[in-house]
């Protein structure tokens, strides 16, 4: 078999398009499927069997290791995803009452129009459908005989599934009696189907439970409810009380107490889990097979009935009247996808007319009056090619992963931190492995895990360097018991100048325009600075002696545009505001919303510098931990020369405007959410935290306004439900210009759009 690893490249490529499946993996994989089903079948049928049981043991298993190397084997008609698993962990088949279809996907636009326009042909035109989110999660069945839960099965192969009947018992959001409303009657029989799911918080949690047993973690939400339901709690429970019984029987005679009691104490760690686990699965239904009793004309109709019986429905579910509404659903989940608290591969459109259903009908494996649209995935597989360490601007020293470039959520992604030593032994990787990797929406990327299944041997183990790869400096903990650890030559550390001297130069401290990270570079590399304390001081004539600032001209070397610009940047930095400066020192824990409070109430460095520990950290909004971090660093010899090279060389460091100025937005809480015209999201905040106004991250009643740029947040909803004020970026401007008053003028209050309903 081709090891899964020999299609993924050794070193970086350009572009890693989506993973190919080896002709030789999807061939076994062909094999495997029809040897499991085959023996299935005759198992089911009490024929001869085929396979002993060791055999068939190890056909699934290999199926098993090869869609877990692969996962885009895995489809709804493998055997894993069916009927009975390893023969000690089948369950009993259960026949659904009508058959339940799988979906045709979409995977663009054009293909949800193609799908449109076929049935437009067929009926005319294209009618109302609705579109429902499609959960990351399990397909199941569920039979209610007057309004008591009879089976819940699995999917299967969509006419017979598993029984989980058992485990319901232990999932609160499966209902075993029908809670009707007032006045509804319970039909005699009612058959409905539903994706039972984790929500994002449980999956995650449970993830980093499988990692912590030392198992795979699960690849996405629907791996994860299906392992979990599909677990034969049943036999733990009788396997459970025979030993149990048994060591009541022995009583002291036991030969071996100590194997049983370990054995008893296994069971129940592993029947807890697996109870605790089934307990926070969730249901969502969202079709309806063989009924009795009860008549319905359109399937939004379906929903507010199985609502009304007390079922779980969705609340996102919404009929559009034209391809166009169902296009602008498509994108707003898009956009939207993690505001949801379960995760979402798609949207399912359903023709909403259940006479229209019936005309359409459905080919042998799909019907044609539904089709689920896929969005990108945000977990792939790639390689992990090595981990490396870098040195931050506190000498905090992180691994981090370098990948095999891969595409994930609409991105390419090749590098992904791992934190510290700890964390990248808790995930369990191995240089060589193949990771997950995840990607959520614009959220930094992550290695979830390895896939055990698909080692060759060839992996190793990260080592964490004992010395900086930098300085050669001996790495230590700054106390004892962190899980980070450090390099401790501060000062001159080339990786920690150079992320200083960057960070000071950056947007949150003296905001230098030109002088980003490859200009720290050259600086440094050319000995321009020998740490930022020179960085005021640098000159023209400095300037021209850097290959990076000068460029050829018809009379020699010549400063480039970018060097005149850095000049001129560093001239008007002298004078920024108290609190960028404080921001620009590197001291712990005083980022900008601290600066701002350590300027406001000691009005100078100098002040600072002197300032009494116990008398700091009493000042509202500075604390201990501030105060120590603050009079540490100023205990430092060469981090007050920094300040005297600074002051030598002309910076403010003290407070220019007296703070009585105007402070029109005193009192005034605004929350800002989205991409602003004009503005970047650091220097709207500033902007209002500058005139006196708080920026909060979550809106609430007490809210004055939400700013709401494009692609607004979950913020904007909320704010449309509480009737807060919302401005966009024009309207900022107004409030910035012309105080409160003004901007609520040109506030707009809930247009209910896109509201909850
Ligand atoms: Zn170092």
């Amino acid at each position: 078999m081709t090891s899964p690893d020999d299609e993924l490249p050794d070193g970086a490529v350009a572009d890693a398009g989506p993973v190919v499946v080896p002709d030789e993996a999807r061939r076994r994989w062909q094999e495997l499927v029809e040897v499991v089903l085959q023996a299935r079948e005759r198992y089911y049928t009490h024929d001869a069997p085929t396979l002993s049981d060791e055999e068939y043991d190890a056909a699934f298993r290999e199926l098993e290791q090869l869609e877990a190397a692969w996962p885009e084997l895995v489809t709804a008609d493998s055997p894993t995803q069916s009927v009975g698993g390893r023969r000690a962990e089948m369950f009993e088949p259960v026949e659904h009452l009508e058959r339940m279809y799988s979906l045709d996907n979409a995977f663009s636009l054009d293909e949800l129009t193609v799908w449109a326009d076929r049935i437009s042909r067929d009926i005319g035109s294209f009618p109302p459908a609705i579109c429902e989110l499609k959960v990351d999660g399990l397909a199941v069945d569920l039979v209610f005989r007057d309004g008591r839960l009879r089976t819940l099965a699995t999917r299967g192969d969509g006419r017979v599934g598993e029984d989980v009947t058992h485990n319901a018992r232990y999932i609160p959001a499966i209902p075993t009696l029908l809670q009707p409303e007032p006045g509804v009657a319970v039909p005699r029989l009612l058959e409905v189907r539903g994706e039972i799911y984790f929500p994002i918080q449980e999956f995650e949690r449970i993830n980093a439970e499988q990692l912590d047993l030392g198992l795979s973690p699960f690849a996405n939400p629907r791996n994860t409810a299906a392992g979990t339901l599909r677990q034969r709690i049943d036999r733990r429970e009788s396997e459970l009380a025979e030993i149990q019984a048994a060591g009541r029987a022995a009583g002291k005679t036991a030969r071996s107490p100590d194997r049983s009691a370990a054995r008893q104490a296994r069971l129940l760690a592993e029947l807890d889990r697996a109870r605790q686990r089934l307990g926070s699965l969730r249901l969502v239904l969202h079709g309806i097979g063989a009924r009795d009793g009860v008549t319905f004309t359109a399937q939004s109709e379906t929903y507010a009935v199985l609502a009304r019986l007390g079922l779980p429905v969705s609340e996102r579910a919404r009929v559009c009247a034209d391809l166009a509404g169902v296009q602008e659903f498509i994108e707003f989940y898009g956009e939207h996808r993690h505001d949801v608290e379960h995760e979402i591969d798609g949207v399912v459109v359903k023709v909403d007319d259940l006479a229209l259903q019936g005309r359409l009908g459905a080919t042998s494996r799909a019907p044609r009056w539904a089709i689920a649209f896929k969005y990108p995935p945000e977990v792939v597989r790639t390689r992990l090619l090595d981990i490396r360490v870098n040195v931050g601007r506190t000498g905090r020293v992180t691994p981090f992963a370098l990948m095999a470039p891969a595409r994930v959520a609409g991105s390419t992604v090749a590098m992904a931190t791992l934190h510290n030593a700890s964390e990248v032994e808790r995930k369990g990787v191995l240089i060589g492995d193949t990771v997950f990797l995840r990607k959520a929406g614009d959220v930094i990327p992550e290695v979830i895990g390895p896939v055990v299944e698909a080692r060759t041997g060839d992996e190793r183990a990260f080592v964490m360097p004992t010395h900086c790869p930098e300085c050669g400096t001996a790495l230590r903990p700054e106390k004892a018991g962190d899980a980070d650890i450090r390099c401790p030559n501060a000062r001159s550390c080339p990786a920690q100048l150079r992320e200083r001297v960057f960070h000071v130069a950056g947007r949150g401290a003296f905001d230098v325009e030109g002088l980003g990270y490859k200009a720290a570079m050259a600086l440094l590399d050319e000995g321009l600075l020998t740490d930022e304390g020179d960085l005021f001081a640098l000159t023209a004539a400095d300037l021209q002696r850097s290959e990076f600032f000068t460029r050829d001209s018809p009379s020699g070397r010549i400063l480039n545009e970018n060097a005149r610009r850095v000049l001129a940047q560093l001239q008007e930095a002298r004078h920024r505001p108290l609190w960028r400066v404080l921001v620009a020192l590197s001291i712990r824990h005083v980022g900008p919303t601290a600066a701002r409070t350590l300027a406001r109430e000691l009005g100078s460095v100098d002040a600072l510098a002197a300032a009494d520990p116990a008398d700091l950290a009493a000042v509202d909004g500075v604390g201990e931990i501030i105060a120590d971090a603050v009079h540490e660093w100023f205990a430092v010899d060469w981090h007050r020369e920094i300040v005297e090279k600074w002051r030598a060389a002309g910076v403010d460091l003290a407070e220019q405007r007296a703070d009585d100025g105007p402070r029109p937005l005193q009192g005034v809480t605004v929350v800002i959410t989205g991409t602003l015209d004009g503005f970047s999201r650091d220097g709207a905040t500033a902007a209002v935290q500058e005139l006196g106004g708080k920026v909060s991250g979550s809106v609430s009643k007490k809210t004055d306004f939400v700013v709401v740029g494009d692609n607004p947040g979950s913020k904007y909803d909320k704010a449309l439900g509480l009737g807060v004020p919302i401005l966009d970026a024009a309207g900022l401007r107004i409030l910035l210009d012309r105080g409160p008053d003004a901007a609520r003028e040109v506030a707009t209050i809930g247009s209910g759009k896109q509201s909850a309903p």
